[in-house]
């Protein structure tokens, strides 16, 4: 697979992937409101060099459910109540998901044509959302041997401490390799899970960028707290 990149205004950095996807990572202007948000989305447009038909989000709420788009979808701007993960098969509609600190997820088989957006804080993450959409891209007709998956900007295990209880948890749940004294390893889970599906070794991505470290070109809410920004993390069929 040959990744080209581009570097585009507001800092976002895209890759055309395989066959007309177009994947982007960390937006980093964007401050968290609703609002904001649309109006960043609708910026997106005119940098893509496309118009998609539906931009589609969720109200995310650290949960499990997945949103599929299809057709009958709609247009503009949509964002979708209780909802971490979105699928769809349709060319134009862009998935996006906004981020600081959780693992930001795009998956995707190019030749079936069907792509995910997967916000995988740590309670996404407990309860296997990126297996749920791996489950759904299935369901459209894609096989986990041809999905790619790029893992985007997140906290890194170094900074990452979590309560006792916590990492007791995932420890138990998911093998002491994804926790070091307190810290946790979110990444790690997400790929173990990832692995688990039958997603191949060469298949995977990971920025290896931690949000935490990078001040000048990524939002932490570890770092920055309440007022933290958040990245937006993008992908489209073309
Ligand atoms: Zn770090």
């Amino acid at each position: 697979m040959q990744l080209l990149t581009h570097s585009i205004r507001n800092g976002i950095a895209w890759h055309a992937l395989g066959s007309g996807v177009i994947a982007g990572t960390t937006l980093k202007n964007y401050a968290g409101e609703n609002a904001d948000r649309m109006a960043q989305l609708e910026a997106l447009r005119g940098d893509l060099g496309m118009e998609p038909a539906l931009i589609a989000g969720g109200e995310q709420a650290h949960g499990r459910r997945i949103e599929t788009l299809g057709a009958d979808s709609g247009d503009g701007v949509k964002l979708f109540p209780e909802t971490d993960g979105l699928v769809t098969a349709e060319r134009g509609i862009l998935l996006h998901i906004v981020t600081a600190d959780c693992v930001p997820l795009l998956l995707f088989d190019d030749q079936a044509g069907v792509i995910a957006a997967v916000h995988a804080g740590w309670k996404g993450t407990q309860q296997r959302i990126v297996q749920r959409a791996i489950e759904t891209m299935t369901g459209l007709g894609a096989r986990p041997e041809r999905i790619k998956i790029l893992a985007g900007p997140c906290i890194c295990q170094a900074h990452y401490e979590v309560s006792p209880e916590m990492a007791a948890a995932f420890a138990e749940e998911f093998g002491d390799g994804c926790v070091e004294g307190h810290r946790l390893d979110l990444p790690a889970v997400n790929l173990l899970q990832i692995r688990e599906c039958g997603v191949p070794e060469n298949g995977l991505y990971q920025s290896g960028l931690c949000t935490w470290e990078e001040t000048a070109l990524l939002h932490s809410y570890r770092r920055d707290g309440q007022a933290a920004g958040r990245m937006i993390t993008f992908i489209v069929l073309t």
